[in-house]
């Protein structure tokens, strides 16, 4: 059974994109291909794995690196137990980075009935359809200025048909050219394809973008796709996790 070097699991509210709400258990992935200015995630490896104490309790106590595949399912079966949940998450880092443990983990919670959601940068599309039947729910993000808008193509069309959606952030600092021609990638694949519009949560460098320029990108996406939705992030709103 595979293992990998996991940040931290715990219960909670889904605070971005289309399934915004939701009860998901997280587990949170070490290791990421990128480096996103804006990028709000120590995805460094850890020694220890923080695992909620229960469900929502936002305590934890310390689990050796790295997990196997059993060791997490049982936390996740532990948690969905303790409350109803809608999805398991798993994020990072990029998860795809460990897609044959995202595969394990999926594989050993069937039982529970509850969809496999993956948060993903979108540019590892091998590694993704080594893994397509054991995800149910696809959230992609576009990451603008890295020049991956042909990696994210690959992988749009590897992911569609699943239950997929595209969130794109947009900062102060986001051209429109560069907006639109990932708008124009998208809806070169499919003008179905819902496309969250995402501002930014303004940390380190990175500025919020304004409402005009929220709108009016809005406005652009909507001329191409037939589903663009402005939703900011929400759990840090209500503090959560
Ligand atoms: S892809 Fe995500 S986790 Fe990786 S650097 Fe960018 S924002 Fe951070």
């Amino acid at each position: 059974m595979s293992s990998a070097n996991v940040i931290e699991i715990f219960s909670s509210v889904q605070g971005e994109g289309k399934y915004i709400g939701c009860r998901q258990v997280f587990v949170r992935l070490a290791d990421c291909n990128l480096r996103c200015d804006y990028c709000d995630t120590d995805f460094r490896r850890a020694d220890f794995c923080k695992v909620e104490t229960a469900a929502g309790a936002m305590t934890f106590h310390d689990v050796k690196n790295p997990l196997d595949a059993a060791q997490v399912s049982e936390v996740i079966k532990k948690f969905c137990g303790e409350v109803p949940t809608q999805a398991i998450s798993f994020t990072g880092g990029e998860p795809l980075l460990h897609w044959q443990f995202v595969r394990d983990v999926a594989d050993a919670v069937k039982s529970l009935g509850v969809k496999n959601f993956l948060e993903t940068n979108g540019t590892l599309p091998d590694e993704l359809a080594k893994a397509l039947d054991a995800v149910d729910v696809i959230s992609m993000d576009i990451k603008l200025g890295q020049n991956l808008l042909r990696l994210h193509e690959k992988f749009l069309r590897v992911a569609h048909g699943k239950d997929l959606y595209v969130k794109v952030v947009v900062t102060g600092d986001t051209t429109f050219e560069e907006f639109l021609s990932a708008v124009e990638m998208v809806a070169g694949v499919d003008e179905n394809i819902l496309l969250i519009v995402q501002p930014v949560t303004p940390v380190a460098e990175a500025k919020a973008p304004s409402a005009e320029k929220i709108l009016s990108f809005q406005a652009a996406a909507l001329r191409r796709l037939k589903n663009v939705r402005v939703i900011p992030q929400t759990h840090k709103l209500i503090s959560v996790l």
